[in-house]
């Protein structure tokens, strides 16, 4: 078949005019079967994930019944069956947000989207986390900066940026967030003065469901899914994301975004 006909010897048997034709179709099909496998790890990962919250709920239901003439331990049956129950939606919710974003799809219509709301909404959805633990959020930089891009991407890029700066730092302590531009990008960083990241996982943790030591921070109830969306979002907008971090000092994210121009918008208010 030619199933394990290596591309090379493929190319060599055709004539010279249509070897161009020939290999844009390998390279065509060898990228399907990656689309496909990655499809696939992704449905194996999903069930996987999902399982273990619903089973965990389940065994909570089920000792709730058994325990139901001791009221203390029914609350606290019931206060797990809610930590469970929010890990399981933010799972949901981030599992349809990362199908949504197609690796590479080129971005449709993108529009002006204002940067100091994306950073106000993304720090007011950490702010309860951020209070519990008496952790400052400081903003700062350059206002009025508009990326040019998906409004709902930048804002769930950033939120999951500014939630894990927040997740993973010790109480007391400070994120800050950081805006400016640079040669028609903008740039946003968030530093924080966490746990940080060992080396040796820090090309990894951008890899759907990949989390550094789960049990090292269980309570946190991360999903592993957060930065795989920052990471799809900086490829749509032809944009990147780098990290710099050191165990026990902290780390840093930075987000580079296409920058929106005033005479852009002039441009796209003037066409019907
Ligand atoms: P999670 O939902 O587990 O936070 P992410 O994809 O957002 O998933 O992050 C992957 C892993 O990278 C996390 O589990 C954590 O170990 C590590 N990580 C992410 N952000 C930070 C940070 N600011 N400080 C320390 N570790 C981090």
């Amino acid at each position: 078949t030619r199933e394990g006909v290596p591309v090379r010897n493929v190319t060599a048997r055709v004539a010279p005019l249509g070897s161009r034709l020939v290999l844009a179709l390998v390279e065509d099909r060898t990228r399907e079967r990656r689309v496909e496998a990655v499809r696939r790890d992704f449905v194996a990962n999903v069930s996987h994930e999902l399982k273990t919250p619903v089973g965990a709920l389940r065994l909570l239901a089920e000792a709730v019944h058994e325990a139901s003439d001791d009221p203390e331990a029914v609350e606290r049956f019931a206060d797990r069956m809610l930590t469970e129950s929010d890990r399981l939606s933010k799972l949901v919710q981030q599992i349809i947000e990362l199908s949504r974003l197609q690796a590479d799809a080129p971005l449709d219509a993108p529009v002006a989207v204002d940067l100091d709301e994306v950073v106000q909404v993304a720090v007011d959805t950490s702010k309860i986390d951020a209070e519990d633990k008496r952790i400052s959020v400081i903003v700062h930089g350059t206002e009025g900066l508009e990326v040019f891009g998906n409004e709902g991407q930048v804002m769930a890029a950033v939120s999951n940026l500014v939630a894990n700066a927040v997740s993973y730092s010790e109480p007391d302590s400070t994120v800050l967030v950081t805006t400016k531009a640079d040669d028609g990008t903008v740039e946003i960083s968030v530093v924080d003065q966490g746990i940080g990241i060992p080396a040796g996982e820090l090309d990894r943790i951008f890899e759907r469901f990949y989390r550094v030591d789960p049990a090292r921070h269980r309570s946190t109830g991360g999903t592993g899914l957060g930065l795989s969306i920052v990471k799809h979002v900086a490829a749509t907008h032809g944009g990147e994301v780098r990290v710099w971090s050191a165990e026990g000092q902290g780390s840093t994210f930075t987000l580079t975004l296409p920058q929106h121009h005033a005479h852009e918008r002039q441009m796209q208010e003037e066409s019907p």
